[in-house]
């Protein structure tokens, strides 16, 4: 299959980290419950297990203030606490949790290959776990002006606003590293959450906020880019203020919507009319050795534990696909 990477200008293994230093039996992109679930399951089989997640607070479980209806969880729990449970009890068998955006993959190549921000990582079999939370519509003039001012990642495109003042639209603990990265080459950085509060842990809510180089302003939506060749500024909507005009140069967007994401994966795996990945009932897609579980699938149950339970199923497939043998070798003595 022939394919082209677009990495948002970032090369393969780019931004000084080294590439092909990270094989993986499993790799699963997203550590939400059906990542984090799926790779208890592959790291107890022995499997070596990577999960790739760009942030805690950027998925759906993670941004859920109160979840009361998950098994065994007796009241009331954030779903950030509820993740990093799972997550915990992952490592506990062995899997290892690395915060990075995948931005291109190619699932063809035999180790397959996953690009992130800060490297490049190989494995036997992916796991595509990344949710529903991303972006439909876009506003305007975003499009137009992306590439020039509009961006998706601060990691690849930070170096270019050295001294300039630029915007960041999101309210997650994604939203808000990519703003604190933007602080070593902007001057001002201005965060524009479309809530009245972050939703991200507090010892970063604080560290952001008294940033001397940020502005945050909660409630603020962003209604359209502006400029003919290059950003020039945002039209922002300020809850109880009406429309203000921000003169900023750049401005990357992190706001979360409710389409599966599947961006990175460029064409190689079919999607359905919705935007959801094509699996069958063991959660495995066209191509051998990849698999895809929980919302980024267009299920009609979208509940914490329907994913894990996906997760759990698809990395049994894994196991038994990796080790051809029909039954999944657990050893229960771990
Ligand atoms: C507001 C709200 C309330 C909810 N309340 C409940 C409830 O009370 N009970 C319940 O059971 N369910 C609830 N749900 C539904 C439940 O949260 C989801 O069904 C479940 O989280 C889906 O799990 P997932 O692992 O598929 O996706 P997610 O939980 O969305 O996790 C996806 C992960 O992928 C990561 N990711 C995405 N793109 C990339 C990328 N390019 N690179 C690296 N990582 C990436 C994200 O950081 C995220 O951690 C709620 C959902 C919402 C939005």
């Amino acid at each position: 299959m022939n394919f082209t990477f677009n990495l948002n200008g970032v090369e393969p293994g780019g931004n000084g980290v080294e590439s092909g230093g990270h094989d993986f039996d499993v790799v699963i992109i997203g550590g939400g419950p059906a990542g984090a679930t799926a790779a208890m399951y592959t790291a107890r089989a022995d499997l070596k297990t990577a999960v790739i997640d760009k942030g805690l607070t950027a998925g759906a479980l993670g941004v859920t203030a109160k979840i009361a209806n998950y098994p065994g969880i007796v009241g009331e729990i954030s779903g950030a606490e509820l993740l990093q449970r799972m997550r915990k009890q992952a490592e506990s068998f062995g899997a290892r949790f690395i915060q990075d955006k995948v931005q291109a993959v190619d699932l063809t190549s035999e180790p397959k290959l996953i690009f992130g921000n800060n490297g490049t990582y190989s494995a036997r079999a992916v796991i595509i776990a990344t949710g529903s939370m991303g972006r439909g519509q876009r506003v305007k003039g975003e499009d137009e002006l992306l590439g020039r001012g509009v961006s998706y990642c601060a990691t690849c495109d930070a170096a270019f606003f050295q001294g300039q003042t630029v915007a960041v639209a999101g309210n997650s603990d994604e939203a808000i590293e990519e703003a604190l990265f933007l602080t070593r080459f902007a001057d001002r950085v201005h965060l524009l959450s479309p809530t009245p509060e972050l939703k991200a842990p507090e010892q970063m809510v604080a560290e952001i906020i008294d940033h001397p180089k940020v502005t945050v302003h909660l409630g603020a939506s962003v209604r359209e880019v502006l400029g003919a060749n290059h950003v020039e500024g945002l039209r922002v909507a300020l809850r109880g203020q009406g429309e203000v005009v921000l003169p900023v140069s750049g401005a990357f967007f992190y706001v979360q919507g409710a389409r599966p994401i599947t961006d990175f994966v460029q064409g190689q795996l079919e999607v359905s009319d919705s935007g959801c990945l094509i699996v069958d009932s063991e959660y495995r897609t066209a191509l051998p050795g990849v698999y895809a579980v929980g919302d980024v699938l267009c299920n009609h149950v979208k509940q914490a534990v329907v994913a894990a339970a996906e997760g759990a199923i698809a990395a049994m497939a894994v196991d038994k696909e990796l080790h051809g043998r029909k039954q999944m070798a657990v050893d229960w003595s771990k």
